[in-house]
């Protein structure tokens, strides 16, 4: 513990960000990343409580007590290796990360503000790119052993660095035309500068991870390979699981949730209804330079149907493209905006949160469940509204519509965001990987056989294991599934031994 009274007299130092009006005239990052005193400040909050429930519920079980410390005596380097021997992405996580640790915090039962872990976990990461201490951490010996890697999402990148930095040759195969998954193609760059992730992307390229982008891995060949309903691919290459199981000791699918759940309503039909991801990657692509958003939402009145993370993408990027209006209907019941935190405390607190793309004008509607789209007037093939219910919540998730309570809501543009539930069935549907009731391959996070599908070769992480999770999740799946891939791969004759 740097500083004996520090949780008692320091306040929470947040990170600076720009305000509303300046934010929604780009697509920039606008929080700022604490300077070296304010770090300082904040790490010496740290009570070094003694039972870190802060680490445990991190899935990557980060080591805050040890980094906090260091950082608020100025040990910067040693805080740096301390977060790094868990975390190969702390500059993703300090910028997208719910920071769940946050609300296990013990400062959070006694402060008003709990220490802000995911602001010094930034610092710590851009302290260290801009003082010189991220060095390339090539491997020194061959172990002889290759691995494919399918998908180039969080999981599989944080796979492919530990993979290869044991010595193992690592090739990700991604379909898109770039590296990243959901943070290069979903998440906005206004949370996430795309710059964070390719600076990331060619340190691990420097230290020998091969990627390979446009090509579609299926479980068989095929001159035409067909995906499910909503998912992207920029592909001009199809490569089949039993090839890279020829030409790989092992092959491990990161391909992430990518289903999107459909609303089958009437009018679905209707133009002017999209997926979220066909708005929210077109719109990344566009920033990127690589041809115009082609669903234009300036000036028109933009329904959003979903209450996550992607919801308030869809909101943040609606704004920023000038829609006349942005409202989110989601069929939650709203959350009262405060707690007794100690009555939850250390798990998740269910309260009403607002993202930053809500705080920036739209307008939310709960408890709302959507029945129909409806055509507009003038232009019957387009939608122009949708009608609504309100419903209550009753045991076991039910919900009920309330009598009379039925609604209608003006529509140019309907943007879909309820979540993904499974990885494409129809580009693994001849693999015969078993797969759990919610069409995710089945493997087990624990034991000898961990990440392992019921085919020995081939392993399975991330959201296409877990379901449609979180960002700190799939890192956590990718490193321990390297392992897994390292142990079982270790304990095999080498390729060339079992050909001889
Ligand atoms: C819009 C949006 C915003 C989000 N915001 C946040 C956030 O702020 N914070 C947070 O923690 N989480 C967020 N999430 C969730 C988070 O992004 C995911 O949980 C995480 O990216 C999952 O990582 P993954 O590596 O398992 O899969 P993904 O990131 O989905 O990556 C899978 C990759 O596999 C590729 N692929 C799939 N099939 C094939 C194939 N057959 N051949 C070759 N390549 C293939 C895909 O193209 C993709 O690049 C968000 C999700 C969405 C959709
Ligand atoms: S990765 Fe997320 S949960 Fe873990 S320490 Fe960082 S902010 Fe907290």
């Amino acid at each position: 513990m740097a500083n004996e009274r520090g949780f008692i007299e320091l306040p929470l130092v947040a990170e600076a960000r720009e305000s509303v009006a300046t934010r929604i005239t780009h697509f920039n990052e606008f929080i700022a990343t604490l300077s070296d005193a304010q770090a300082q400040q904040q790490a010496s909050r740290c009570m070094d409580c003694g039972i870190p429930f802060c680490q445990n519920r991190c899935p990557l079980h980060n080591d805050m007590p040890d980094f906090n410390k260091m950082v608020a005596e100025g040990r910067w380097a040693e805080a740096y290796q301390a977060l790094i021997s868990t975390n190969d992405f702390p500059e993703i996580t300090g910028r997208i990360c719910p920071a769940l640790c946050q609300e296990s915090c013990c400062l959070g039962l006694y402060q008003p503000h709990e220490v802000g872990i995911k602001s010094i976990e930034r610092k710590i990461i851009e302290y260290a790119y801009a003082h010189g201490l991220v060095r390339s951490l090539a491997p020194s010996a061959s172990t002889g052993k290759a691995v494919a890697i399918v998908g180039s999402g969080p999981a599989a990148l944080a796979c492919a660095v530990r993979l290869n930095r044991l010595g193992v040759k690592v090739c990700v195969y991604e379909k898109m035309d770039q590296i990243g998954g959901l943070l290069r193609y979903g998440i906005p760059d206004f949370k996430l500068s795309k710059e964070v992730l390719d600076r990331k992307i060619k340190q691990m390229a420097t230290e020998g991870v091969e990627f390979k982008t446009s090509t579609l891995v299926v479980a068989n060949q095929d001159a035409n390979p067909q995906l499910d309903p909503g998912i992207h691919s920029d592909h001009q290459a199809v490569v089949s699981l039993d090839e890279l199981k020829e030409q790989y000791d092992a092959v491990v699918l990161a391909v992430g949730s990518e289903t999107p759940r459909d609303l089958n309503l009437p009018g679905r039909a209707l133009h002017g209804i999209y997926f979220a991801l066909d708005f929210l990657i077109a719109q990344n692509k566009e920033n990127q330079g690589k041809g115009l958003n082609p669903i234009e939402v300036k000036g028109k009145k933009v329904v959003i149907i979903g209450g996550g993370e992607t919801a308030s993408d869809c909101i943040g990027v609606s704004i920023r493209k000038g829609a006349a209006s942005v409202t989110q209907v989601d069929y939650h019941e709203e959350l009262p905006t405060e707690i007794n935190v100690r009555e939850v405390w250390p798990n998740a607190r269910p309260i009403k949160h607002t993202s930053t793309s809500q705080e920036e004008g739209c307008t939310r509607l709960f408890a709302t469940n959507t029945t129909e789209f409806v055509p507009n007037k003038d232009d019957p093939s387009t939608v122009g509204a949708i009608n609504t219910v309100q419903v209550k919540w009753g045991p076991k998730r039910k919900i009920t519509p309330i009598k009379d309570s039925a609604g209608s809501l003006e529509a140019d543009i309907v943007l879909i965001a309820l979540g993904y539930s499974h990885p494409s069935q129809q580009a693994f549907s001849k693999a015969a990987l078993a797969q759990d009731e919610r069409h995710n391959f089945k493997a087990a996070t624990q034991g000898a056989n961990a990440f392992q599908s019921s085919d020995q070769q081939v392993f399975v992480a991330g959201d296409c294991r877990k379901g449609q999770s979180l960002v700190v999740y799939a890192l956590a799946e990718g490193r321990d599934c390297a392992l897994s891939v390292y142990q079982q791969l270790m304990a095999l004759p080498c390729r060339t031994e079992q050909s001889a």
